[in-house]
């Protein structure tokens, strides 16, 4: 990977100390083993709008539909500077060119989906984003997010990684001008990584290339990404990895002896009922991709989806 890849991280889930009483949450994983493969981008919104540490606890709540951030004790409301610190700092982080969000969960700034929001009418508190998540996903519909204790979950933190290093290739391709023939080349790398998440989502952006002459570039490229960061935030499953691993046995059965193909999809349906890791199915698929220089499958990202050192694929 030649480029640094960018991903903004709630600051406390780095270890930094800036939660409401001075400590922080720092994620082991992130910071021992991840960081060594991409650049985290440190983000704490409630410190960037003018919060103390030490600091009463804020909490959202809905006021007649407008969701507020409230100082717990003193009633204070921060809604308009964080407000105002969104609106500076969100668009510049298109710049900066981040590759995903991991948002510490629960948090009534911070959390993906799981922050508590109380209601000001007696309703019962409902669950929803953080008042500065809320804010970033809506202005980066795209990008791969995760919620840090979900990264916890093996499949989940796959999952999440595999879009990431997706998306990083996506911008780098952006970069370079939005030309038909690399986004064909693009689509035909990541074909089986699409399939592993959306079959359904595979077909629709194929059939996108058979109208490239009713729309320009910058049109199919909008529609491209919508498509394919749609099919992406879909969970690739064991189910669905095996299906992917029986397609690509396909285009090598024919050169492999008979107990060798068996043996193959008998790996393949261990995998898929939990027995092995995907990990054993994927290097004896590399292994013969090269060995018989079969040039679709060795162009896949699907069988090198991120370093290996990351040792992601490596759990049953
Ligand atoms: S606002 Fe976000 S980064 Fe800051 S302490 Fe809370 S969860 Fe952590």
């Amino acid at each position: 990977m030649s480029e640094t890849i960018k991903i903004g991280v709630s600051a406390c889930v780095l270890g930094e100390k800036v939660r409401y009483d001075g400590s922080h949450e720092r994620d082991l994983y992130l910071t021992e083993t991840l960081a060594k493969y991409v650049e985290f981008i440190p983000f704490c919104p409630e410190i960037a709008c003018g919060m103390s540490v030490p600091r009463e606890k804020v909490r959202q709540i809905d006021c007649g539909g407008k969701i507020k951030l409230i100082g717990q004790d003193s009633g204070e409301d921060w809604s308009d500077r964080m407000d105002r610190w969104c609106t500076k700092v969100l668009p510049g982080l298109e710049s900066e060119k981040l590759s995903g969000f991991v948002f510490r969960s629960r948090s009534p700034s911070c959390a993906l989906r799981q922050s508590t929001i109380f209601s000001t009418t007696g309703k019962p508190p409902k669950k929803g984003p953080g008042f500065f998540a809320s804010r970033a996903i809506k202005m980066f519909p795209l990008f791969p997010v995760e919620a840090s204790e979900r990264l916890h979950n093996p499949l989940l933190r796959e999952n999440f990684i595999r879009r990431v290093f997706v998306f990083s290739r996506w911008q780098r391709l952006e970069s370079k001008g939005k030309k038909i023939g690399e986004l064909v080349d693009f689509h035909n790398r990541h074909k089986m990584i699409i399939r592993s998440h959306d079959l359904r989502g595979y077909r629709q952006l194929g059939k996108l290339f058979g109208e490239s002459s009713v729309f320009n570039n910058e049109e199919i490229f909008d529609a491209y990404s919508s498509l394919l960061f749609k099919s992406l935030s879909l969970k690739a499953t064991p189910k669905k990895n095996a299906e992917v691993l029986k397609h690509a046995l396909r285009f090598i059965q024919k050169d492999l002896p008979k107990d060798d193909s068996s043996e193959l999809l008998g790996m393949i349906n261990a995998y898929k009922s939990g027995r092995i890791p995907l990990l054993v199915p994927i290097t004896i698929i590399n292994h013969y991709a090269r060995k018989l220089d079969q040039s679709y499958l060795r162009q896949q990202y699907f069988l090198n989806p991120h370093p290996s050192e990351l040792k992601l694929l490596n759990h049953v």
